[in-house]
């Protein structure tokens, strides 16, 4: 009996050894296999057994199928127009909109758009286990028929089970359906989607915080309210932030054209930036970014209306700044935020949305003064640190705006250890400095450009010949000197008719080739030109010819360089030595 006890208790202690055991190695086995990240959405599964990593293609072949068969008005992003007898409708609507809502309201709200993702998105599989998403549209006098179409669309091309619900929140609209039919609509038709109604006029910015106390995704996606949402859109989205929650991911935003509801790219990609005026800009791809087309890629800032963060993250991050008015400079806030306290930032490119860019803003901001100015000081004060002053060189009444109180800013900024904005800028947006400096250079050179071959003879923008060739005239400078004869050779490596925003740009590829003037874009190519002060040539372009002339027909060109031609020198008035020495480290390489 005592024996049999023992053997009892010797079987239990091995069984619950080997019990724990079993856990124990299992647990091991789960965590190897699951990134940190995925735990906060991953806890109400952990009775199941979870392969975290499997990946599954997340198409909805139904549906494609169902939207390629779709005839009508504007279906496949077609462009669409309207009979002539719409002029009136179009005219009342157009005003109040910024966009053709007259020819909104004869397309379906459910057309399909046209799959434009790189051929490479089509067979990328997404994890299995993706978080579940609110969307949050905020809206101020909305069209009718476009805010249908981007709810619509969400709802059409989202997986249902991932989508929890789209909360619009309607910023005090004015128009009569915004309210009462609106409610009545989506009781009627799209449980999924709530209206949240502001009381008072709030802005883009305190709209879109408002939606995102009330949402319960573990993933807030933000969308303006005139957007239409294309294939397979959010898995790619999701994915990263499944794998990493301080991650935010933006998808490609396509152009919904404001006349004809065209769908179409904007372009293949770029990285998200802004000059010291706080303009929005873009900066090109990185090579490794282009090996991969289909892959998200770091960008330093969103372009500000569509995005996707988890919950967690936005506000840890204690989401938008609340003291920021109506729009403006709120992309800048989450952005720095969001890299310097330990996030990064994507751009999905098998993840596209369409937006109607409208053509003006139809309706006034609620706004007191500059409000913008106020908001971008703000952003300035808080993360920018001393990259600050750049803004405010540019637009020194920022100096004497008061930003209100900072103190909740800073203390975050403080709490989370965020890094310094230097670090910001020279490791994630680190070529921007190089396309927008903070401190413009000065120029190469400026004044006449002389001819060395027939010495009175000098370029001359004048264009007799034919509009906007350049050419050799007789140097004006004895008379007074003429603008036509007055060029700058600037930081960005072209050459500008002096006070003017018109460039010398050849296009075209021959041995024998036209200057003409075209406006400035800033990105060498076809104006990229370079003044060598040994040989006095101005060579142009990356596969070097150099400016010639023929004195006779008091003609200008590029042409195979030849040392021994006394036609391709030229005497420029005035060069900065110091900076054409410099030449590699100045401006775009
Ligand atoms: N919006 C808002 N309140 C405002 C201004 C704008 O809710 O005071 C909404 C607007 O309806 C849209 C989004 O914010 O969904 C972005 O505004 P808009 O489309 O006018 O900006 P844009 O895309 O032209 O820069
Ligand atoms: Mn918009």
């Amino acid at each position: 009996m005592k024996r049999n006890l023992k053997t009892l208790l010797k079987f239990c202690l091995l069984s619950a050894i080997t019990v724990v055991f079993t856990v124990l190695i299992f647990r091991i086995f789960e965590s190897s296999n699951h990134p940190q990240n995925l735990q906060g959405f991953h806890k109400k599964r952990s009775n199941n057994v979870v392969v975290y990593n499997e990946k599954i293609d997340w198409h909805d072949y139904e549906a494609i199928k169902k939207d390629l068969s779709r005839t009508g008005v504007g279906e496949h992003g077609k462009p669409a127009y309207l009979t002539s007898d719409d002029h009136d409708i179009y005219d009342q609507l157009f005003k109040v909109n910024g966009f053709n809502a007259a020819l909104s309201d004869k397309i379906a709200v459910d057309r399909s758009v046209p799959d434009i993702r790189h051929k490479a998105c089509h067979n990328k599989k997404y994890l299995k286990d993706l978080p579940t998403v609110s969307v949050i549209v905020p809206f101020h006098n909305e069209h009718w028929t476009t805010l249908l179409r981007t709810a619509t669309s969400v709802i059409n091309r989202s997986p249902p089970h991932l989508l929890k619900e789209i909360i619009l929140v309607d910023d005090c609209s004015t128009k009569e359906f915004s309210r009462k039919p609106l409610d009545d609509y989506l009781k009627a038709n799209m449980t999924k989607v709530k209206a949240l109604h502001l009381p008072e006029r709030s802005g883009l910015i305190r709209a879109r915080l408002a939606g995102a106390r009330i949402a319960t995704g573990d993933v807030l996606i933000f969308l303006d309210s005139h957007t239409e949402c294309n294939v397979n859109w959010l898995p790619p989205l999701l994915e990263p932030i499944a794998q990493d929650y301080k991650v935010c991911v933006c998808p490609f935003i396509d152009v919904i054209q404001y006349e004809t509801f065209e769908y179409r790219a904007q372009d293949e990609g770029a990285r998200g930036a802004f000059d010291w005026e706080f303009y929005y800009k873009r900066l090109p791809l990185l090579p490794e970014d282009l090996k991969h087309p289909a892959e998200p890629f770091k960008s330093p800032v969103m372009a500000g209306g569509l995005f996707a963060i988890s919950s967690r993250f936005f506000w840890e991050l204690g989401g938008y700044d609340e003291g920021l008015d109506i729009w403006g400079g709120e992309q800048y806030e989450l952005s720095f935020k969001i890299w310097q306290c330990g996030g990064q930032m994507y751009d999905a490119p098998c993840s596209r949305v369409g937006h109607i860019y409208r053509k003006y803003a139809p309706f006034p901001n609620p706004g007191k003064g500059d409000f913008v100015g106020r908001n971008y000081k703000r952003v300035a004060e808080v993360w920018m640190d001393e990259y600050a002053q750049y803004l405010y060189m540019r637009r020194p009444h920022y100096r004497a705006i008061d930003p209100g109180d900072l103190t909740k800013q800073k203390e975050l900024r403080q709490r989370l250890q965020c890094k310094p904005f230097k670090w910001f800028i020279e490791t994630i947006a680190f070529d921007l400095p190089l396309k927008y400096p903070p401190i413009e250079p000065g120029d190469f050179g400026v004044g006449e450009i002389r001819n060395l071959a027939a010495p009175d003879l000098c370029v001359d923008s004048g264009f007799r010949e034919r509009d906007q060739v350049v050419g050799v005239a007789r140097c004006s400078r004895s008379s007074g000197k003429r603008a036509e004869q007055n060029f700058t050779l600037t930081w960005h490596k072209d050459i500008r008719v002096k006070g003017k925003t018109l460039c010398f740009d050849v296009s075209d590829p021959n041995d024998k080739a036209d200057v003409t003037l075209y406006p400035c874009h800033g990105q060498k190519g076809n104006q990229y030109w370079k003044y060598d002060v040994e040989k006095q040539w101005f060579l142009h372009g990356g596969n070097p010819r150099c400016l010639d002339c023929d004195p006779g027909r008091n003609a200008l060109y590029v042409t195979t360089c030849d040392d021994s031609s006394k036609t391709q020198k030229w005497r420029f008035e005035s060069v900065n030595l110091t900076m054409l020495a410099d030449w590699d480290n100045i401006g775009i390489q």
